[in-house]
């Protein structure tokens, strides 16, 4: 594919020093890079002065939008007060103490304590280096192994990218051993010919049972899942999976961990993914709409049983030796104060569940149509699988999946939603209005049909 960058434009600049990450390199060589300079409530504006409507909140966590007054004026206020941080060494910032207290509050909880990250991937790695030092304390050094569940997403770091069940990760030599895989929960892919839904249900419990019966329960350090796989593709999980999983994981005293970096915060429709499916984690992982996307932050939000258990353990030596420098920063945690109050109190939530039956119904309107497999998604997430044949369910073929051709075309419409795998995904800020929900929906059909 030739390479059309004209020379001296912000796409020549940005390509000249910058390494792009998780980018189809051949297509920005044809399309150009997209360099944005602003936003405009649910709205972002690139370089040229052209408006793409955010059908993805940028990567899950734009929840507010991008220029929101309360978001802007909580860190302005706060970089005025106090922008530097301690984290460490007996001290920390007084908003890093309220916001913990607001996080155990507001978590299905009725107690806790929680960590400080600068995302995602690091609170996944702090969470299973906290599994690890408290089996080893506990007197159980072999419990290291992770489970996750193919197609799961928790991260980047060598940890967290071992804990995703993506098959690219093969190119660094990924997972590290003792990252397990069970099969991911998604019924119409992965359900066998002929096979119910509660069989296939059985099938992933029998598969669980078999895996730590062969691993041995002792050498198991916990259990890691998304309510709804969202890097996976939106992928929700077969009906009664939690309640058929978890009995399991309890019989053996295995920590189950919530990996709520995109559910948590509305997402789906109640506060928690896991209120949304009805079950109580150990620990839940925060991030993203944590600070409504407003700074880089991650938490590890832990139950009152391992923060019990974790608190003796670091008691009998005396310090936890783990932190990064910006653990917990005073914006951070200004912002996140300010953006859950936004979510709780200040109509947020109550925009998701409004807009919902919308969502829904838009999503349903178009996957009725000869190449759409299927569609999928709770609350304010979803997805729509393209396929070739609607009966066998054979995917597309081609240099560039057909999702990214829906993608591309989507941006040339002036939307922005993201291809992956065979799906393309939505996940629209929770202050959209019907109207720019309709929008997103018109222009999103437009590029079907073109590429359909
Ligand atoms: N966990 C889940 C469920 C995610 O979706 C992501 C990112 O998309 C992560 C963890 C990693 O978060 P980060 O990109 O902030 O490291």
């Amino acid at each position: 594919m030739p390479d059309t960058t004209l020379p001296n434009s912000w796409d020549a600049r940005a390509k000249q020093n910058s390494f792009f990450g998780f980018t189809d390199l051949p297509s920005i060589n044809e399309r150009g890079t997209v360099i944005l300079t602003h936003g405009e409530g649910p709205y972002v504006v690139d370089t040229e002065g052209r408006r793409y409507l955010d059908g993805n909140s940028g990567l899950w966590n734009m929840i507010a939008g991008f220029d929101h007054p309360a978001l802007i004026k909580a860190a302005q206020d706060q970089y005025a007060r106090f922008p530097g941080y301690h984290a460490f060494f007996g001290r920390m910032s007084d908003q890093a103490v309220m916001l913990s207290e607001k996080l155990v509050e507001v978590s299905p909880f009725a107690d806790g304590k929680v960590f400080y990250t600068n995302s995602g991937s690091e609170a996944n790695d702090t969470m299973v280096k906290m599994l690890w030092f408290l089996h080893a304390a506990e007197g159980r050094p072999n419990a290291r192994k992770i489970i996750t569940r193919g197609n799961a997403y928790h991260g980047v770091t060598a940890v967290s990218a071992s804990m995703t069940g993506k098959p690219y990760n093969s190119v660094f030599g990924l997972p590290l051993p003792g990252f397990l895989r069970l099969t991911c929960p998604h019924y119409w892919r992965e359900g066998r010919e002929g096979e119910s839904a509660a069989d296939f249900l059985a099938r992933l419990v029998a598969e669980l049972e078999e895996m730590i019966a062969r691993e041995g329960a002792d050498t198991i350090a916990g259990f890691f899942a998304e309510p709804v796989q969202g890097a996976g593709g939106v992928i929700p999980p077969v009906d009664g999976y939690f309640d058929a999983i978890l009995p399991v994981l309890r019989k053996h005293g295995i920590p189950v961990i919530a990996d709520e970096v995109i559910t948590g915060f509305g997402r789906t429709g109640s506060v928690w993914g896991c209120e949304s499916y009805g079950f109580l984690p150990d620990a839940i992982i925060s991030s993203k709409a944590l600070t409504a996307g407003f700074f880089p932050m991650g938490a590890v939000i832990l139950g009152p049983e391992l923060s019990d258990r974790l608190q003796r353990a670091t008691d009998a030596i005396e310090e936890f030796p783990h932190g990064f420098t910006a653990s917990g920063h005073p914006v951070g945690c200004a912002i996140a104060l300010a953006s859950i109050d936004l979510v709780l109190n200040g109509g947020l939530m109550e925009n998701v569940q409004r807009l919902i039956p919308r969502f829904e119904a838009g999503m349903a309107k178009l996957a009725d149509q000869d190449h759409i497999g299927e569609w999928r998604g709770r609350g304010l997430m979803g997805a729509l699988e393209a396929v070739r044949d609607k009966a066998t369910k054979k995917p597309f073929e081609g240099h560039l999946s057909v999702s990214e051709r829906i993608a591309n075309t989507c941006t040339d419409h002036g939307l922005i939603c993201r291809p992956l795998g065979q799906s393309i995904v939505l996940c629209p800020p929770f202050i959209m209005t019907d109207a720019q929900m309709d929008e997103m929906f018109d222009k999103l059909s437009a590029a079907l049909a073109q590429v359909f």
